[in-house]
Order: C-alpha cells, then sequence, then structure tokens
C-alpha cells in the first residue's frame, strides 16, 4: 500500500507548497521510490479550465486531457512523472459528483452531509488509482483556517487514522518572518497556525519554516517544543536564488530523510544532486544573454504563462543562455511601435490565448518577424495568428480571420465540431466553456525532410492540446505553393498541427501546447531549438 503524505500550509499563501511537494517527491524519487503528486484545490469551480489566467495563473493540460491546477506543472517538472486527471480534484467536482449521486438517488433516501458524504468522496479521490506508487505526495490548497479548506483537512484527518499514522504523515508549511525593525525572527506566527490545524484534530509530523533568513537553532528549539514536533523536523526553508535550488536545498535540510525516517523506510539509492546543480549554476552564472518577446494578453501576472516561461528558460540551459523574458501586452502594442518594441529581441513568441482583443497586435508583431526574418515560435493562438497573418499579406486574402476574432470574413480558422481521438469521432459541443475543448495528447505526423523533423528527431510526436478552433485544411495547398509548409498533420491528414516557413530561419507555429512537456532535467527539443535560432541570431 502507498504512504500518504499531506502538504498543508499556513500563515499565509504562496509560501511555495508546490515547490516543496514537488522537490521532496525528486529526493524520494532519487532515493529509488515511486512517488506520485496530487493537489486538492478548496475552490468552487469544477476545474481550473474556466478560470481566468489574471487570477489564478496558467491552467496546466495533461496527457489525459485534465485542466489543472498550475502546481501540477511543478510537480511534472520536478518529478518526471506525467500528471493524470485523477490528480488534480477541487471542492467544486466533489460537490458536483455527490449532487449528481444524490439525484440519482444513489443515497438512499439518507440526509446528504459535508461528513461523511463530502469527506468520504474527498478520501476515495486521495485513494484512487495509487496502488502502484509508495508514496501519494498531496497538497492542500489554501491555509489551513480558511473555512473552504475545512473539509480537505477533515477528510485528511479521517484518512490517516482509517490508514493508521504510521502510513500517513503530515506537513505544515508556514511563515517565519524576520522583523528588520527589531531583527528578529518571529515564531509566533507558526505557532497560531499549529494551534490552528491541531484545534481540527491534526499534529503536524514536519513543519517546514519559510524564511527570509537562515532561523537559529534557539528559534527552531522554541517551534519544537510549542508545536510539539521532534527538532529534527522542524525544517528550514530560506528563500532560494533559483527554483532549482529548491531539491538541493531540502536535501541539506534532511526532509527527505526524516520523511523516510517517519516511516521506518531505508533510501534504496544516493540521492543525485548533480543535474539541479548544474542548471543551478548555468542559470545563476552564465554571462551570456538573450532576450524573447513574449507577445499576449496575459503578461502582466507572471505565472499566466508558467509552463512557458520554464520551458523557455529550459531551452536557455540547452544553450548555456540566460534567457531574459520581454513580456510585451498585446493589447497595448501600436503598428507605430513594433520596431522600437522588437529590435533589439533575438526572437519573438506568441503565446496561447482566447477572444479578440489584442489579436492586431499580435498579426504586426508576426509581420515584423517574419518580414526580418527574426526567430518566431506561436504556439496555438499564436499559430493560428501566423496562418492569418500570412493569408491577409502574403496570399492577399485580406478578410482572411478565425470564428473567434470575427463571426464575418474568411474563416481560415474555424470551429470543428468533430475530431478524432483513437480512431473514434468525439462530438465537440459549443454549449458549455468548461470541458468542451480539444484537450489532451494528440498524435501529430511529421513531414519529411521539415525543419520539424530534424528538430524532433521523429516521425510521429505527441503533444498536448487546449482550444476550440482548428486551421482549416482545405487553404493547404494555397500556403504551401506561397512559402509556408504545413509540416505536422494529426494522422489522418486532416488537422493541421504544425506550420513552417521556407524562407525564413527558423519561423514555426504549432497547434499544441509543448510548454507543458518541458522539464528541467530534459528540455523540450522544440524550445532548445527556438533558443539556439535566437541565439545565433544575435
Ligand atoms: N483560442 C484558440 C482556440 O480555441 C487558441 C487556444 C489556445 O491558444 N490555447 O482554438
Amino acid at each position: 500500500m502507498a504512504r500518504y503524505i499531506f502538504v498543508t500550509g499556513g500563515v499565509v499563501s504562496s509560501l511555495g507548497k508546490g515547490l516543496s511537494s514537488a522537490s521532496l517527491a525528486y529526493l524520494l524519487q532519487s532515493r529509488g521510490y515511486r512517488v506520485r503528486l496530487r493537489k486538492l484545490d478548496p475552490y468552487l469551480n469544477v476545474d481550473p479550465g474556466t478560470m481566468s489566467p489574471f487570477q489564478h495563473g496558467e491552467v496546466f493540460v495533461t496527457d489525459d486531457g485534465a485542466e489543472t491546477d498550475l502546481d501540477l506543472g511543478h510537480y511534472e517538472r520536478f518529478s518526471g512523472v506525467s500528471a493524470k486527471k485523477s490528480d488534480n480534484i477541487t471542492t467544486g467536482k466533489i460537490y458536483s459528483d455527490v449532487l449528481k449521486k444524490e439525484r440519482k438517488g444513489k443515497y438512499l433516501g439518507k440526509t446528504v452531509q459535508v461528513i461523511p458524504h463530502i469527506t468520504d468522496r474527498i478520501k476515495e479521490f486521495i485513494k484512487n488509482d495509487s496502488s502502484k506508487e509508495d508514496f501519494v505526495i498531496c497538497e492542500i490548497g489554501g491555509i489551513v483556517g480558511d473555512i473552504e479548506s475545512l473539509p480537505f483537512v477533515e477528510a485528511i484527518r479521517q484518512f490517516a487514522n482509517d490508514i493508521g499514522k504510521k502510513n500517513a504523515l503530515f506537513i505544515h508549511l508556514t511563515l517565519v518572518p524576520y522583523l528588520k525593525s527589531s531583527d528578529e525572527i518571529k515564531t509566533k506566527p507558526t505557532q497560531h497556525s499549529v494551534k490552528e490545524l491541531r484545534s481540527i484534530g491534526i499534529q503536524p509530523d514536519i513543519i517546514i519554516c519559510r524564511s527570509e533568513r537562515p532561523i537559529p537553532l534557539e528559534h527552531r528549539r522554541k517551534i519544537s517544543l510549542f508545536c510539539n514536533v521532534n527538532i529534527k523536523n522542524v525544517i528550514e526553508t530560506v528563500d532560494v536564488r533559483t527554483i532549482y535550488e529548491a531539491p538541493i536545498s531540502f536535501f541539506k535540510e534532511k526532509l527527505d530523510i526524516q520523511v523516510l525516517n517517519y516511516f521506518k523506510l531505508k533510501s534504496k539509492k544516493a540521492v543525485n544532486l548533480t543535474p539541479w546543480k548544474k542548471i543551478t549554476k548555468i542559470i545563476l552564472q552564465t554571462k551570456k544573454q538573450i532576450n524573447i518577446a513574449i507577445i499576449g494578453k496575459y503578461v502582466e501576472l507572471k505565472d499566466a504563462y508558467k509552463s512557458l516561461d520554464e520551458a523557455l528558460t529550459h531551452g536557455g540551459i540547452e544553450n548555456n543562455v540566460k534567457v531574459n523574458l520581454i513580456r510585451i501586452d498585446s493589447e497595448r502594442l501600436k503598428v507605430s511601435e513594433i520596431k522600437s518594441k522588437l529590435q533589439n529581441v533575438s526572437g519573438i513568441l506568441i503565446p496561447g490565448g482566447f477572444g479578440k482583443r489584442g489579436t492586431d497586435g499580435k498579426i504586426e508583431a508576426i509581420k515584423y518577424a517574419r518580414n526580418n526574418k527574426i526567430p518566431f515560435l506561436g504556439i496555438c493562438y499564436g499559430m493560428q495568428m501566423a496562418i492569418i497573418e500570412f493569408a491577409r499579406n502574403k496570399l492577399n486574402l485580406k478578410k482572411a480571420t478565425s470564428s473567434e476574432i470575427n463571426k464575418k470574413g474568411l474563416h481560415i480558422i474555424g470551429l470543428l465540431n468533430e475530431w478524432l481521438k483513437d480512431g473514434k469521432k468525439i462530438k465537440g459541443t459549443d454549449k458549455d466553456l468548461g470541458g468542451t475543448m480539444r484537450l489532451g495528447s494528440y498524435d501529430a505526423k511529421l513531414k519529411e525532410n521539415s525543419i520539424i523533423k530534424k528538430i524532433y528527431k521523429k516521425n510521429l510526436i505527441k503533444e498536448r492540446h487546449r482550444h476550440r478552433y482548428e486551421v482549416n485544411i482545405a487553404y493547404k495547398e494555397k500556403f504551401e505553393k506561397n512559402g509556408m509548409i504545413f509540416s505536422g498533420l494529426s494522422p489522418d491528414g486532416e488537422l493541421p498541427e504544425i506550420i513552417e516557413l521556407r524562407n525564413h530561419p527558423w519561423f514555426i507555429g504549432v497547434q499544441f501546447h509543448p510548454e507543458f512537456k518541458s522539464r528541467p532535467l530534459a528540455p523540450h527539443p522544440l524550445f532548445s531549438s527556438f533558443i539556439k535560432a535566437s541565439k545565433n541570431h544575435k
């Protein structure tokens, strides 16, 4: 049976529960164990699919087509294990499952209540599809004390009791602030947070203390004493210079060893930190830098393109160059400013996006990249914009557009109500906004002698999708005659997946999101190649 590690947070949010969980997963894996990471989110949205990236950051997509919290991206990047639908759940989904069952009369007339019905459903989720794992690390979103997270905290308390406390471990991550005025480190918020946790029946086994500065022994003793935790299990996590340092820092603090000790397990292998050390060194010490422009709608919030930022950094790691991301708001990008804003960049990237706003700026930027032979990568909406730009300016189809932008005009991009998955036709629907897109991993066949084939070195690739609209294959010949090649197609040849330009050093558009599959220890070939081309450009 798997052992379960529950990670809760206290004092404030954004302390890095996701990164701590992901680092612990790496360390346990490196010691020879199989680990799975899960996230329980307390909000009422059924999934993060319809949530604005401005509010919530990126929506991460799994191979099996789930739209999940961005923490699952951290998990994948650090653990190398592809997340699944069964790894992320929200309060909204739990309630909707329970209510559906209630409507079907499955509770046989009983009063349906938070305890036991909601908590039972949460426990079911935690246990589901985990029989092959040595460890399941479950992160609880939000912080302890929030009304919303109460059912989750109650469920994990019950869960530990059900499977026996020796098989379940509670980690609590808190803030240990430093007060400048009195030059002091304060442990009181941690004490209070643990008190809150204990009031609902959970005694943490390990406390991870997030701090700006190292926590002196005397303060650790205090936390140990007041919070009833062994001093060895008071682990500090001082702000790291780059996230890639996190596994190294938790290793130094012996977090993984303390976890194994708790479960009375031995390390099967020595931890390999070499890749993280190498990456940290490149990130912190590399002198050579390049600027990459990201032109999108959600540039204000840093986390809105989390996986993309990471993938570009990974491309930099592979090419020994530091990648500076220049975020440009597509809605504010005026045609007259394009040259001045883009003249100092080595590469231009248009990420995924939705809706009409900001499309003019994107199309103009693509024209600039195409005419000035600047390396260009268009992802999903970015590829669709590249197609529209080419149609309007090169094929002289001035009315070319997408039905997402304009209901009238020449729809080179349009809604496709049917598409192929595993040989079966699936009907698309436009009734709900949530969960109605082409989602998850689909195959693409790569064209002989194309640039993309040289990059992937494969005939068939699998990449993750998240979109409603598709490029109309009927225009393929017209585009190809004029130099834009459809170099990747769905296996049935119906859906354009990749485009590239003949007379350009590096101009590629992809209908999928390669950024979801890039990992620091295995940078995605498309990003490595894009950064290489950008590095050679300037
Ligand atoms: N809005 C476009 C579509 O739905 C692109 C989506 C995206 O970029 N992920 O097809």
